[in-house]
């Protein structure tokens, strides 16, 4: 908790900011920041909580309490809940487990095998999200079910984010569109990336997310609830995946840098496990280039370095 000290010392200099490529409200995925200002983001809310897998909880932070959307947080957990359905082999022979280097809403589909090259990006994401259920309801139901169990309480979807990005999903239903026309995908592709949308539009907090973390870090148990969400097989994929396609275009220099699975997303969060022992969490609504917290990249690596987190410090 040393590193999660009060907001104003967590917070860098605007000069920081600019020197990591901070963008403008219109600047990624166009309507993204627009969304995280419908859910009352502030731009100097700062937020982190760590979740032991022994259940205790630490926080600090003027964000902490802030609910936010969970977006592509919620791509990790749908991974796991469809390969504890359908098992791994059948789950890898759908979606690739290949670091993209590109941006989360590319056109990512190997050209040879037609499959989305992670379940990280948008495509793979909503090619998972296609595996969880025959239909619209069942695949959005257990999507719910899985993001509820790792945070250990009901989360409430907001609307509005919903709402409007279901309106302006003309990328997302392109990405469908494109698996559907490789034959890589039978499902209706407007249902599908409505039940994807969906899940993407769940509000979290960070200490939400820092119990969801520990649930992977755990091998799959919620450490509130002691509730088998994932299998250990499914947890331990899920972390892998993390390790290398996480962070987007960003995910070699967070190797570098931080050294731990991570998972962010656009509403601001950004999840890290350090496994068997917890999971964290950081919440500051700016995003970089690559759609990743500005805030958060720079909390992680201070944490990571200061208590030498790094999986290869032992070297
Ligand atoms: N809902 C967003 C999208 O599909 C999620 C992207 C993200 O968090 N990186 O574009």
């Amino acid at each position: 908790a040393a590193a999660c000290t009060e907001t104003d010392d967590a917070a860098p200099q605007d000069a920081v900011l600019l020197d990591r490529g901070i963008i403008g409200s219109a600047e990624v995925a166009g309507e993204i920041p627009e969304l995280s200002r419908l859910s009352g983001a502030r731009e100097d809310h700062v937020g982190v909580a760590l979740c032991g897998i022994d259940g205790e909880i630490l926080g600090a932070g003027n964000g902490r309490e802030h609910a936010f959307p969970v977006q592509s947080i919620s791509k990790a957990f749908a991974y796991g809940a469809a390969i504890d359905l359908h098992g791994m082999e059948h789950v890898d022979s759908v979606v690739d487990e290949e670091p993209t280097g590109e941006e989360f809403n590319a056109l990512s589909l190997d050209p040879h095998t037609k499959k989305p090259k992670n379940p990280l990006v948008n495509i793979g994401a909503i090619r998972t999200h296609a595996m969880l259920g025959a239909e619209q309801s069942e695949r959005t139901q257990r999507l719910r079910a899985v993001l509820d169990a790792a945070a250990g309480r009901p989360l409430e979807l907001h609307r509005e984010t919903f709402e409007e990005e279901l309106g302006t999903a003309d990328r997302n239903l392109a990405l469908a569109y494109m698996l559907r026309a490789a034959g890589s995908m039978e499902e209706d592709a407007a249902e599908v990336v409505g039940g994807y949308v969906e899940g993407c539009a769940v509000l979290t907090t960070v200490t939400d997310l820092a119990v969801m973390a520990a649930t992977l870090a755990s091998g799959g148990t919620n450490p509130l609830t002691g509730e088998r969400v994932f299998s250990r097989v499914a947890a331990r994929q899920v972390l892998s995946v993390m390790m290398t396609c996480g962070m987007y275009d960003n995910a070699g220099d967070w190797v570098s840098d931080v050294g731990l699975p991570a998972k962010s997303g656009v509403g601001g969060g950004i999840i890290a496990a350090l496994p068997s022992r917890f999971g964290v969490a950081s919440y500051a609504p700016q995003l970089d280039l690559h759609g990743n917290s500005v805030r958060g990249t720079l909390f992680f690596e201070r944490f990571s370095a200061d208590f030498a987190l790094h999986l290869l410090d032992g070297v």
